[in-house]
């Protein structure tokens, strides 16, 4: 996927697909009162989008099965990681219910699964820039703020660490826009809404995803990391002549390659959609709008949505935690039922 890509081909494992039962789900149903997740003694919420094997098998009751990927853990050892069953149940209830899965009835753990509860910083005190507003120099990224992930935890260490750098050095700080990176739309998300549940940078957070695509990251960010001198040499020459290529040394959302213009209409259209949303905050939410039918409208979205039960879209707009994407599917459904 990267612009600079030179072939790098990492060695392949055999990576397998195993499935849990209805044995394995009852070995875990009889135990929930054992997990600490719904024991009561963990109080925060797990993260949304990679729930424990007890919660799947509660929340998802109709299911007769779960997939669990059987990841290698690394090239010179027999540790395979069980990716998909996450848990806190006591040790034994975990042996039992692995070895009831077809192909591991004989399969020995060496590290448990466990779950902990740890604190955050509420993300709403810290700039832009990741600084906090209470101690000047210090810079916050990953999970201390709130996140989950990987690649939630590596954007925001690039954002903290280039502005740490950049006040350090005395240089202009580095800000991303939601216009044009999802490391953007993420910080804003932060800073702005704070979380209220492990933060998980989704696609459909973004309202303007369309034009956030890898095919454009230079044309994206290019500049940008010219001016905050996080490139290489032969980096920066190759960002150069790829905007003296396009004769122009912005990007402005109009469309400039064979990808782009194969967005284009969509692109168009999304823009103005979003122009109207802008426009317009007194639009009318019915009362009776079922906010799980509409499309573009995450789970999550419309949980907080349908808890809230705005009755415009500017109220909808205040509702935490709901994202200017979600506002925009809300807005062309409301305008659809009102027309
Ligand atoms: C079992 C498991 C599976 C996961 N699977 C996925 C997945 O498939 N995909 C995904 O995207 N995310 C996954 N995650 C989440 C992801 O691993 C984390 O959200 C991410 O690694 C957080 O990165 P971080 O840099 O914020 O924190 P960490 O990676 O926790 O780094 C914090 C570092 O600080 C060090 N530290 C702590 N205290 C001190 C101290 N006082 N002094 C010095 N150093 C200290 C710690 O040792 C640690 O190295 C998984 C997490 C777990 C636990």
């Amino acid at each position: 996927m990267s612009a600079i890509d030179d072939g790098f081909r990492p060695p392949q494992l055999a990576c397998a697909i195993a499935r849990t039962n209805e044995t394995t789900h009852d070995i875990i149903r009889s135990s929930f009162d054992r997990s600490p997740l719904f024991s009561g003694s963990i109080e925060g919420r797990g993260p949304r989008y990679c729930p424990s094997i007890e919660d799947k098998v509660r929340r998802f009751a109709d299911r007769d099965g779960h997939q669990i990927f059987l990841e290698p853990e690394s090239l010179t050892n027999a540790l395979v990681y069980p990716n998909g069953v996450s848990t806190s149940l006591p040790e034994e209830v975990q042996l039992a219910f692995m070895r009831s899965i077809s192909g591991l009835e004989r399969v020995e753990i060496v590290r448990c699964g466990y779950a902990v509860e740890y604190e955050f910083v509420d993300p709403r005190t810290l700039s832009s820039t990741l600084e906090t507003r209470e101690i000047a120099g210090l810079f916050l990224a990953g999970q201390i703020n709130g996140t989950t992930g990987y690649e939630e935890a590596a954007a925001q260490g690039l954002a903290a660490g280039l502005n740490a750098a950049a006040k350090a050095l005395d240089l202009d700080s580095v800000r991303f826009d939601r216009r044009t990176s999802y490391i953007g739309v993420m910080i804003d998300d932060l800073t702005l809404q704070g979380v209220s549940e492990p933060y998980r940078m989704m696609t459909a957070r973004a309202e303007y995803r369309l034009a956030l695509r890898a095919d454009n990251s230079t044309s994206r960010l290019g500049q940008q990391a010219l001016a905050a001198h996080c490139v290489g040499d032969s980096r920066r020459a190759q960002i150069r002549e790829h905007f003296e290529a396009r004769g122009c040394s912005t990007w402005n959302m109009t469309p400039e390659g064979a990808a782009d213009a194969l967005y284009a209409p969509y692109l168009e259209r999304q823009e103005r959609e979003w122009t109207a949303v802008l426009g317009d905050r007194t639009v009318q939410i019915p009362a009776n709008l079922d906010f799980r039918a509409i499309p573009g409208i995450s789970n999550e979205m419309s949980e907080r949505l349908s808890a809230a039960r705005p009755e415009t879209l500017d109220q909808a707009s205040r509702v935490r935690g709901v994202t200017p994407a979600a506002l925009s599917a809300l807005y062309v459904a409301a305008s659809r039922r009102a027309a």
